[in-house]
């Protein structure tokens, strides 16, 4: 059966690189009726931070990205760790080593200044040493010396490099501690991982990985190393880009399921197609699709996609997040209120949740300002009688329904003998502080009876002021 694992460092928040390798491992496995495992590594103790094992969890959570085993945790595998360090040290694969790190550091100097690659020299390699009262001693692995360790990239290929390009790397510093490559080796050996994909970041540390493996007899997995993502300006991404934290996008109103499409995209391709849903991307995915160039992070895209998924998205679910904004906003808003009509007309025009709530606030707190443009066409002397007819009418009003509403504006065009137009837009433009608005019978319905009295008072005064009437 296939395994993958997802296996973050919990040092900051699940940025949109780590949510990338969680999502194509856990495809992989749902995609092969596998398993998927979380796995945090939290070694080290001076970088971990519980805030940060509660950030990665929570946007796994939102990006719904379940897993069948964990989180593991590898602070509480250290006995295991010590364990499989000393079974090294027993069979000949690793050795104590008491260089101290003054000698390592002249080392590094002198082949430096040799134009050498800085590696360690095997001083005490075949010493012999014991642990010993009050000396300070790592344990090294005994990397091979001879020949080339392999192994098939699904990304990458084949890989080869030469155990003289690879030295003998600590596994367990002074303090008994595990280092990165031997905790990833004995978890990924004892959970059965069958296939680590990972960022490629991490490709020089598998020809190491690779070697441990095969001194303890353990089967070694299929990798894919994904290529980096790049920001628009073709760096590696990073907070200078802009949000890379994934519940950043969740604050900025993104979907979940645009993010994980737009994720998927950023390194995995099935022919050209761009929208794919949770369901389709399990169906689609293959190891084969990965890309083999990095990506480039594209906001717009992911506007574009989010936009997409706004449109597609059952209403009520949209609302449902609307409403949870309106609240975050700390607006008071009746909650019977039916958001329906606005809801799907300003969904078709924004790209996130968020601009959605600011592009229909009007209805729960007056508006600062008049749209421009709008203003200027329409709020003008002309508007005067229409808006005044309109307040008149309306403040007669003892029931605030829609067919009455509507009954007033028609009965307004009538009196003036004008087209809709001359009083809707006027009204709207009153009441909305801008040209587009749902259906204005329905508008001022929703609005209630003070605030398009108050707005339409407004906007005669406005008009006043400005035409000197
Ligand atoms: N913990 C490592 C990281 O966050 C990943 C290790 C791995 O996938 O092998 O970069």
């Amino acid at each position: 059966m296939i395994k993958t694992r997802f296996a973050p460092s919990p040092t900051g928040v699940l940025h949109v690189g780590g949510a990338r390798t969680a999502l194509f491992c856990w495809l992989y496995s749902r995609k092969t009726n596998g398993k998927f495992v979380l796995r945090i590594e939290d070694t080290d103790l001076e970088r971990s931070t519980p805030e940060s094992v509660q950030a990665i969890l929570e946007a796994m959570d939102w990006l719904g990205l379940d897993y069948d085993e964990g989180p593991y945790y590898q602070t509480r595998c250290f006995d295991r760790y010590r364990e499989v360090i000393g079974q090294l040290v027993e069979q000949g694969h690793a050795y104590f080593c008491q260089c101290p790190k003054q000698r390592l550091e002249e080392l590094r100097k002198r082949q430096m200044a040799d134009k050498q690659k800085p590696r360690y020299d095997g001083c005490c390699r075949d010493l012999g040493l014991r642990p010993e009262a009050g000396v300070a001693m790592v344990v090294r692995f005994r990397n091979p010396r001879q020949g080339v360790v392999s192994f098939t990239d699904h990304v990458k290929g084949e890989v080869s490099v030469s155990n003289q390009e690879l030295d003998d790397l600590i596994i367990a510093r002074s303090d008994g501690s595990p280092t990165y490559n031997l905790s990833v080796v004995v978890d990924d050996m004892d959970m059965g991982i069958t296939h680590v994909l990972r960022g490629d970041d991490h490709v020089n540390n598998t020809p190491r990985q690779v070697n441990i493996l095969r001194a303890l007899d353990a089967e070694v997995p299929g990798y894919a190393h994904v290529p980096m993502i790049l920001g628009d300006d073709g760096k590696r991404l990073s907070k200078r880009h802009g949000a890379v934290g994934v519940m950043e996008y969740f604050e900025a109103g993104y979907l979940p399921e645009a993010m994980l499409n737009y994720l998927v995209r950023l390194g995995w391709s099935h022919g050209d197609q761009e929208i794919f849903t949770r369901t389709q991307m399990i169906e689609l995915f293959s190891l084969d699709g990965l890309n083999k160039s990095a990506s480039s992070f594209n906001t717009e895209k992911l506007n574009w996609i989010n936009q997409q998924y706004l449109m597609s998205e059952p209403l009520t679910n949209i609302i449902g997040l609307v409403k949870q904004r309106l609240k975050r906003l700390g607006l008071a808003y009746d909650e019977t209120l039916d958001l329906t009509t606005v809801v799907d007309l300003y969904r078709q025009r924004v790209s996130t949740v968020n601009e959605l709530v600011d592009s229909i606030l009007y209805c729960f707190q007056d508006f600062t300002s008049y749209d421009e443009k709008a203003a200027a066409k329409v709020l003008k002397p002309s508007a005067l009688a229409p808006l005044r007819r309109l307040l008149d009418r309306f403040q007669a009003l003892e029931s605030w329904d829609v067919t009455e509403i509507h009954a007033v504006i028609e009965a307004v065009t009538v009196e003036l003998e004008v087209g809709m137009g001359k009083v809707g837009q006027p009204l709207r433009v009153a009441v909305t502080g801008g040209s587009f608005s749902p259906p204005i019978d329905q508008t001022v319905e929703l609005l209630g009876k003070d605030r398009s009295i108050a707005r339409i008072e407004r906007a005669i005064e406005y008009v006043s002021v400005k035409g000197g009437v």
